[in-house]
């Protein structure tokens, strides 16, 4: 299963929990994992609270610890920045799925990264159980 999400900024955090849920709901599994994967090298999946606040503080925290430098990869498409970010945080995510349901916490959202948009970038849901 899969779904694409066209990203609106050159970097942007975008919640794509409800639509991870519709497919899960949609299998019919009711005991499993839920993997959330980003085929791409310059973005990125985690689980965290989806408000504004921490959101822009995610934002922050990702400039300080990637800050723009003088890369190798620039000299190729400028985009160094974003593969390191990307690269790091990582392209999934796994999700226990019980009665049918994610095992998201309350403050849990699946978050997809953009580091280099604004682009459509696809997200492969599998969910494996019984
Ligand atoms: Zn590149």
């Amino acid at each position: 299963m899969e779904f694409s999400v066209k990203t609106t900024k050159a970097k942007d955090l975008v919640d794509i929990t409800d639509k991870v849920e519709e497919l899960v709901s949609e299998c019919g599994i009711s005991e499993g994992i839920c993997l959330v994967y980003v085929p791409h090298a310059t973005a990125a999946i985690i689980i965290n609270e989806f408000e504004p606040n921490i959101k822009q503080d995610f934002g922050d925290v990702f400039e300080k610890l990637f800050p723009n430098g003088n890369y190798l990869h620039n000299r190729i498409d400028d985009n160094a920045q974003a593969h390191l970010k990307s690269g790091f945080i990582g392209p999934s995510v796994v999700i226990p799925v019980d009665d049918g349901a994610l095992q998201l916490g309350t403050w849990q959202s699946i978050i997809l990264c953009e580091f280099d948009g604004p682009r459509e970038r696809r997200v492969i849901v599998k969910v494996v159980g019984k």
